[in-house]
């Protein structure tokens, strides 16, 4: 029989194996520590826990991290993990450093069925959902690593903040990801306050509500349209999930959120997504209907796409659009682009097990309007919803 993961489990879940071992709670809570708080895997190493404790583990269970495949680091001192996770699949995960925090990006899929255009990961196709196991092994291996990397103090911590924008929907992967999110929140695990932990999902409505109930963190949602037509062909999700029923979803978590907004991301097509027009168009759609912030990703290409990243001023001047209509907006910086660790190039190896990767291959070109006049306040209708089911 293998071996248990405890990697697999929250608090709750180590004290309950504990029990069928016949051991008391705070013996969970000190193995717990052990795991997560000094980065131990090897259980003779844990010397305050009982032998007998020590001995019965050592035949039953194991701390098992995954296996790196590569691991590149940036000019700009982001570092990107790329992990084995067997029968061929592969996911990433990025540690991005910046003066105040350290922020890991974290896989929780290896793929995605999702599909949307103009993601990487998406154009894979889907393998299967991570094990908890397997996505709190990112954030053990990430933390312990770097510390002794970065040869930090006893007790300093590496990553400050974890963001579930990796490989994968994590919505779409709820049972595994909510423990994993419980080890990231508990003291005797990582110790991350609610807000310096976010998911982002395309909107996966039913299981944001859950979320809310369960484990309510910060929200990242994955707008990249004003209206249903073109959500409908960026992200297909959305034809299951409307733009209405999304913010509805929204509105009702914000009762439970650790911040009082949520924050929409927005990536920046050239020419499909990006005009004043659809500015415009989505500053009326959530003004005095969501408490919201904006980030601004610009796209990050990939050449099965077809798309193109939006120009820096179109960028800039559909940021003021919505900041003149009292929408806070930011523009996300791009990090460890030289090493392909930026948003939507998180490509890892997948074995598809759907057709998705295929169905976006032959998908009919997104229909790109171009401005009759120089102004930048052409026309850009968006396509149809008839014409975006191809
Ligand atoms: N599946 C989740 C989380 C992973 S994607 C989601 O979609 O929210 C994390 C973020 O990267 C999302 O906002 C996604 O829209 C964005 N993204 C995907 N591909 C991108 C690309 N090629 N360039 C820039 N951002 C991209
Ligand atoms: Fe999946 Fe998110 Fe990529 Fe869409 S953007 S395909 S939901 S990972």
């Amino acid at each position: 029989m293998n071996a248990v993961n405890l990697l697999e489990f929250d608090l709750d879940g180590l004290a309950a194996y504990c029990e069928q071992l016949g051991e008391k709670r705070f013996r969970a809570t000190q193995l717990f520590r052990w795991i997560h708080h000094r980065g131990a895997s090897d259980f003779a190493q844990m010397s305050d826990l009982a032998k007998s404790l020590r001995e019965k583990l050592a035949g039953a269970a194991e701390v098992r991290g995954l296996a790196v495949a590569s691991e590149q680091a940036s000019a700009d001192g982001t570092v990107k993990w790329l992990f084995d996770v067997g029968g061929g699949n592969a996911v990433e995960t990025v540690f991005i450093p910046e003066d105040d925090r350290g922020t890991l990006c974290v896989s929780s899929q290896a793929g995605c069925a999702v599909g949307c255009r103009f993601c990487s990961t998406g154009h894979q196709g889907f393998s299967r959902n991570l094990a908890t196991g397997e996505i709190v092994a990112q954030l053990w291996h990430a933390e312990h690593h770097l510390r002794r990397r970065l040869k930090l103090p006893e007790g300093e911590r590496a990553i400050t903040n974890v963001v579930m924008m990796g490989m994968g929907e994590p919505l779409q992967n709820y049972a595994a990801l909510v423990p994993a999110l419980r080890v990231m929140l508990d003291d005797h695990g990582y110790g991350l306050s609610r807000r310096r932990v976010t998911v982002s999902t395309s909107g996966v409505v039913p299981m944001i509500d859950r979320l809310r109930a369960d484990c309510p963190v910060a929200l990242a949602v994955s707008l990249h349209a004003p209206n249903d037509a073109l959500r409908d062909d960026l992200v297909p999700l959305n034809r299951k999930y409307p733009i209405d029923e999304l913010i509805g979803a929204c509105n009702r978590y914000l009762d439970a959120a650790p911040r009082d907004f949520v924050t929409f991301e927005y990536c920046m097509l050239d020419g499909v997504n990006d005009t004043p027009q659809h500015a415009r168009e989505l500053a009326a759609l959530v003004r005095e209907r969501i408490s919201c912030k904006f980030n601004l990703i610009p796209f990050n290409p990939f050449p099965e796409s077809g798309l193109k990243r939006s120009p820096r001023e179109r960028v800039t001047a559909f940021a003021r659009i919505l900041q003149d209509a009292g929408i806070v907006t930011t523009v996300r910086k791009t990090r460890g682009d030289d090493i392909d660790a930026a948003c939507g190039q998180l490509a890892g190896e997948v074995q598809d097990r759907t057709r998705v990767s295929q169905r976006l291959a032959t998908r009919a070109p997104i229909r790109i309007h171009r401005p009759a006049a120089q102004d930048g306040r052409g026309v850009y209708p968006p396509a149809t919803r008839q014409e975006s089911k191809t």
